[in-house]
């Protein structure tokens, strides 16, 4: 039995969102990825394992809050 339920429409306001440009990204790569016949990146809600915040990740095991500023960029250890 999974106790796992999908509730992100409730955890919204507590989950750090991507950014617009971010998930934008993530399509473009995606619609390339299906072109390679790769399987698609999917955003998943994760804890921050800095912070313990819940957010959107595409892969990332952070929620970019020890990397604020410069050169980071949502996405990025993508393979
Ligand atoms: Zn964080």
């Amino acid at each position: 039995m999974s106790t796992e339920q999908q509730q992100d429409q409730k955890q919204n306001d507590k989950v750090k969102r991507l950014p617009p440009s971010v998930v934008k990204d993530i399509e473009l790569k995606n619609q390339a990825r299906k072109l390679a016949h790769l399987s698609p990146i999917s955003i998943k809600v994760r804890r921050c394992i800095t912070c313990q915040q819940m957010f959107e990740s595409a892969g990332n095991r952070n929620c970019g809050c020890n990397s604020r500023g410069t050169g980071y960029i949502a996405g990025r250890e993508i393979i």
